[in-house]
């Protein structure tokens, strides 16, 4: 029988502008007035992050003054580091 949509898409991540899969969290640390843009691992809390998938994480700019830090990258050479 067809039914509605499986219940495991409510807890798929999607993107805050697109809605596909997310796969980087986008962080305002306002302290260091920078924007991070950070591996997705875990969802986070809702405020405490924004969603993006890797074509918005690609496109986050900063506000003016603001800088911009992309760890997904620098996720891997820190899981590498010793
Ligand atoms: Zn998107």
């Amino acid at each position: 029988m067809a039914g509605g949509p499986p219940n495991f898409l409510h807890m798929v991540p999607l993107c805050v502008r697109c809605s596909q899969p997310a796969v980087a969290v986008m962080r305002y640390n306002y302290a260091a007035r920078s924007v991070s843009l950070e591996p997705l691992v875990h969802v986070p809390s809702p405020g405490a992050g924004y969603l993006m998938c890797a074509r918005h994480a690609d496109r986050v700019m900063p506000p003016v003054g603001w800088g911009r830090v992309d760890r997904r990258r620098l996720f891997v050479v820190t899981g590498l580091k010793r």
